[in-house]
C-alpha cells in the first residue's frame, strides 16, 4: 500500500468517488464517512456514500444521512455508484468480508481504492492509504487527512458534527487510553468552530426508547454471569429474549461495556444469537488482548481492547465452547 500522500495527485481534479464503511456501521464508521463525503463534495468532487445496511437510529440527524445509500435497500443504485467510479475510499475496516454483501463488488472494482483505517492488521488490497491502529478513530484520520491536504479551513458544522461523533464513540467519550493530546486538540479545533458537543451526545446517548431501557436491566439481572476468578463476565442474548422486548438492531450497542464497570472485571464478552449467525463481541481492560482472543477462537478481529466475531454453531454450543476457553486461558 503507497502512502495516502501519493494519491493526492488523484483528488487534483473533480472526481466520481464512492465511499463506504463496515457492515453495521457505528459512530465512527458513519461520522468518518459522512465527515469525508462533506469535505469531498466541497472539493468539487461527485461523491456517493454507501452502508453496507441500515443504520442504527441513533445515527439518523447525522448531516448527509438523506444522501447515502444503504447496499441491502438500494442495491442496483449503489453498485451503478461503485461501476462508475473513479475511486474508491474505504473507512474504518481493513478486509473486504467486514462489509458482508459488498465484499465481492469490492474485490473486483479495478479501480483506485484508499484505506484509512485504525485496525489491526489491514490486508494487503489497497492501493494508496493510511493504517494506524495507534488512532483513536478513523475520524481522527480523516480530520488528519483533511488537515495534510491543507484544507483545515474547509472543516464547517456538518464537517465538524460527523468527526466529532466517531470521536467520541471510539474513545468512549474520551475515556479510553487510546485517548490521545491529539485527540482533545482535535475536539478543541471542532468546538472553537462552534461545534454543539451536548447535543452531540444526547442525540447518540440520550435516544433510548423506553423498552430498551428495561431491557437492559432484564439483562443485567438475568442475563449476565460474573467469573470472578477469571476477571470476567459474560452476557448471552437470545432472539427469543430481544423479541420480548421488541429490540431492534443497534439496541444492544454498548451492553458489552457494562461489565466492565464491575470492580476487578478486566474481560467482558457479549454472545447475541443473529438470524444468520452467533455474533461475539469482546472488551477488555488492561493488557488483555481481544483482538487476538478474536482472531484465534471466533473468526474475528479488532482493536487489543475491543473486537469481535462470529460463532456458526448454536447459541447454547458457543456459551459452552466459550466457557470451556474461559477456563483454559484464565484471564488475568
Ligand atoms: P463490536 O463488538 O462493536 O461489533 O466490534 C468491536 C470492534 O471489533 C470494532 O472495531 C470492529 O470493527 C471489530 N470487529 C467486530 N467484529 C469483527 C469481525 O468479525 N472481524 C474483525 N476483523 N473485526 C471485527
Ligand atoms: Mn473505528
Amino acid at each position: 500500500m503507497r502512502p495516502i500522500q501519493d494519491a493526492f495527485p488523484l483528488l487534483e481534479t473533480p472526481k466520481k468517488i464512492f465511499i463506504t464503511t463496515h457492515h453495521k456501521p457505528d459512530g465512527d464508521a458513519i461520522g468518518s464517512m459522512l465527515g469525508l463525503y462533506h469535505y469531498l463534495v466541497k472539493k468539487g468532487h461527485k461523491v456517493t456514500p454507501v452502508s453496507p445496511c441500515e443504520i442504527p437510529d441513533f445515527l439518523a440527524w447525522m448531516p448527509g444521512v438523506n444522501v447515502m445509500l444503504d447496499y441491502e435497500a438500494q442495491q442496483q443504485e449503489s453498485l451503478a455508484a461503485l461501476k462508475s467510479a473513479d475511486l474508491i475510499f474505504c473507512l474504518d475496516f481493513n478486509d473486504y468480508n467486514r462489509t458482508k454483501h459488498l465484499e465481492q463488488p469490492l474485490a473486483e472494482a479495478t479501480q483506485p481504492k484508499i484505506l484509512l483505517d485504525h485496525h489491526l492488521f489491514p490486508k494487503p488490497v489497497w492501493d494508496y492509504g493510511t493504517s494506524l491502529p495507534e488512532k483513536s478513530s478513523t475520524c481522527e484520520m480523516v480530520y488528519d487527512f483533511i488537515n495534510q491536504c491543507g484544507d483545515n479551513a474547509l472543516i464547517d458544522l456538518d464537517i465538524a458534527a460527523c468527526l466529532y461523533t466517531g470521536l467520541m464513540t471510539d474513545t468512549g467519550s474520551f475515556k479510553f487510553p487510546i485517548t490521545s493530546a491529539a485527540v482533545h486538540l482535535m475536539a478543541a479545533d471542532l468546538k472553537s468552530r462552534g461545534l454543539d458537543h451536548t447535543r452531540i451526545h444526547e442525540e447518540v446517548y440520550d435516544s433510548w426508547s423506553e423498552n430498551r431501557m428495561r431491557f437492559l436491566g432484564y439483562v443485567l439481572i438475568e442475563r449476565m454471569e460474573v467469573f470472578k476468578k477469571y476477571n470476567s463476565a459474560l452476557i448471552t442474548l437470545s432472539r427469543k429474549d430481544m423479541n420480548m422486548f421488541n429490540i431492534q438492531s443497534g439496541d444492544s450497542e454498548g451492553l458489552v461495556n457494562y461489565p466492565l464497570s464491575i470492580s476487578g472485571i478486566k474481560f467482558a464478552t457479549l454472545i447475541t444469537e443473529r438470524t444468520d449467525e452467533v455474533k461475539m463481541s469482546f472488551r477488555s481492560k488492561g493488557d488483555f488482548d481481544v483482538s487476538s482472543f478474536a482472531r484465534n477462537y471466533f473468526e474475528g478481529g479488532g482493536h487489543f481492547n475491543a473486537s469481535g466475531g462470529r460463532s456458526k454453531t448454536s447459541l447454547t454450543e458457543t456459551i459452552v465452547y466459550f466457557k470451556k476457553i474461559l477456563s483454559d486461558i484464565h484471564p488475568k
